[in-house]
Parts: structure tokens; C-alpha cells; sequence
């Protein structure tokens, strides 16, 4: 993990950002934490709420298309329970966009009245865009500022002086071109291992054999039957064998054999965490919402 924890964040570049974050803050009237829903724990940032302190926030449950709708749906009831406005979607496709726009609109609407108030007719609601890598900060962009709703168009803004610009995305909607991008909370291993579990940490630093081995006895915990019925494996439930084990079983009928009849582990293990993460294993959540009380 501390090899992880080193790639991309390190205390200088943490405070950096979180200035950063702190000047555009100012500018917009709402941030939206983009999460993936696979891993919707893991991928927030533990000190969001100290970053953005009062100002309004929702969150985004991207990549809903790979993760279980049921959970999809248990996170999004507990972040409403937590006053947090949470809504699902997918930039592959764009699903659930417009239902962000609505709760967006929904969030702000007291500001909105009193906007109208004060006779700020046409006054554009102000979005940043937060998250941690990988989570589809520039496709949840793309996808705003490419729909049909969106122009592509934009512009500086005077009296800015850094170089922030503005996307306008129709609907009375201004998006900030770049992102905040937050870092994960490392200090907590299986938080590490959940964004190599999904992609959000790059491969070529990781262990991928052990790394497979945790991934697939996860599986066999959620989703036994995911893993059942791509593999056509029969593993026994109670107690799971290791990882190395049904990687093993994976790999040999696969035919993913070596010289001497051993079995290719490094190919299997990199099947398995490609499989995984392109959604052939079908939609899978690895974290499961707080149960409320
Ligand atoms: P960023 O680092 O937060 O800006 O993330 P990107 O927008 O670059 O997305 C990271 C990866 O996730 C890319 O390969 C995207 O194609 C993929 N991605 C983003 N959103 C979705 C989604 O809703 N569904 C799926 N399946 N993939 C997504």
C-alpha cells in the first residue's frame, strides 16, 4: 500500500489542491463528488465536507452501469438519510444526466427563489465537479457539455485571474472546466485495495497475482454465483478456499496451462481483474451501504 499511497499524493500536493479547491469553491454554487458506485466508500474523500464546508454538494453515483442497482439504490437512500441529494448515472450512456440537472435544481432551490427575488432572472447555477482519479470526472464533463443540452462553448471570464473557464451547458446551468480532484484516504489498506480492485490505481505498481486472489475471494463472498457461472467452476461455499485456489480452477478452464501443465497464474489473474472491471461478471458492488438504525 505504501507504494500506492506514494504514486500520487504526498502531503505538499494535498494542501495544494485543497487550496486550489478552496479559491474555485468561491466561484461556484454547488459541487457534485462524483463516486464510483462499485465502491462508492472507498472512492469519497474523507475530508470533503471539511474542504467544502457550508456550500451545497450532492453526489454523483457514476459508473451505475457496472455496479448492483439494488446497492445503487441502498447508498442513494443512505445519502439522502444523511441530507446528502445523491442520484445515479452513467456517462457511458449518459443515463441518469438529466435526473442530476433536476436534483441540482432541486438542491438550490431556496437560492433560486431568492434569486428570482432579487430579480437575478437568468443568473446560471454554477457546478464543480469533485472526485477522486478515475471516478469519470471528464466523462460526467464531457457528457454535460456534449448532450444535446450543452454547447460546447466557452469563455473567460473577466476578473478571474487564474485560468478558470466556463462551460455554459444550457438550462441555466455553468459548468468550471476543470475538475477538483481529491485523494482517496489511503491510510485504510482495503481502501487501497478496492481502487486496484476497479482500475483507479495504475496496474503496473501492483502485485496483480495477490491482488486477484483478494478480488476473487471478495467475489465469493458477494457474488458466488457471478463467479460460478462465467467460469463454470464449482467452488465450495463453505469454507471458500483461497484465492490462489479458484484462480487455479479459473485458469485451468480457461486452458491457461504453462509448459509443465502448471497453471498460467499471472494470465489468469490478469483475466480476472479485466473481466471484472469491463462488467463481463456482471453488475457488482463491492462495498455495501451502512444499515441504517
Ligand atoms: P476522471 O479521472 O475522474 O476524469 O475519470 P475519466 O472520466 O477519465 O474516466 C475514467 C475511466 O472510467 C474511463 O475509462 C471512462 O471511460 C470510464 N468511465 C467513466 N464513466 C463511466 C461510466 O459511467 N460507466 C463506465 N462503464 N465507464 C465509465
Amino acid at each position: 500500500m505504501s507504494e500506492v499511497q506514494s504514486v500520487q499524493w504526498f502531503p505538499g500536493h494535498m494542501a495544494k489542491t485543497r487550496r486550489k479547491i478552496g479559491e474555485d469553491l468561491k466561484l461556484v454554487d454547488i459541487v457534485a463528488e462524483i463516486l464510483d458506485s462499485r465502491i462508492p466508500q472507498s472512492s469519497s474523500n474523507p475530508v470533503l465536507q471539511e474542504i467544502i464546508r457550508s456550500k451545497p454538494r450532492l453526489a454523483v453515483f457514476n459508473k451505475s452501469d457496472l455496479a448492483d442497482p439494488k446497492e445503487t439504490d441502498r447508498w442513494i437512500a443512505f445519502y439522502r438519510s444523511q441530507k446528502i441529494p445523491a442520484v445515479a448515472v452513467d456517462c457511458k450512456t449518459g443515463k441518469g444526466v438529466p435526473n442530476f440537472y433536476r436534483t441540482v435544481q432541486e438542491r438550490l432551490g431556496a437560492q433560486l427563489s431568492i434569486w428570482k427575488e432579487k430579480g437575478m432572472v437568468g443568473r446560471p447555477i454554477r457546478i464543480m465537479v469533485l472526485g477522486i482519479p478515475n471516478v469519470g470526472k471528464s466523462s460526467l464533463i464531457n457528457r454535460m457539455i456534449g448532450g444535446k443540452a450543452g454547447k460546447a462553448e466557452v469563455q473567460d471570464r473577466p476578473g478571474v485571474t487564474r485560468q478558470n473557464r466556463w462551460f455554459t451547458i444550457g438550462k441555466g446551468f455553468e459548468l468550471l472546466d476543470t475538475p477538483g480532484v481529491l485523494w482517496p484516504k489511503f491510510e485504510d489498506p482495503l481502501v487501497g485495495e478496492h481502487l486496484a480492485f476497479t482500475g483507479a490505481v495504475k496496474d503496473e505498481i501492483l502485485d496483480l497475482e495477490g491482488l486477484s486472489f483478494r478480488l476473487v475471494e471478495l467475489l465469493m463472498e458477494l457474488y458466488p454465483q457471478a463467479v460460478d457461472q462465467r467460469y463454470k467452476i464449482e467452488v465450495p461455499k463453505e469454507p471458500v478456499p483461497p484465492g490462489y485456489e479458484i484462480l487455479e480452477q479459473i485458469g485451468r478452464k480457461r486452458g491457461m496451462l504453462l509448459s509443465k501443465g502448471e497453471i498460467d497464474l499471472e494470465r489468469a489473474a490478469a483475466m480476472l481483474l479485466d473481466e471484472f472491471r469491463s462488467g463481463k461478471l456482471g453488475r457488482i458492488t463491492l462495498e455495501q451501504a451502512p444499515q441504517k438504525k
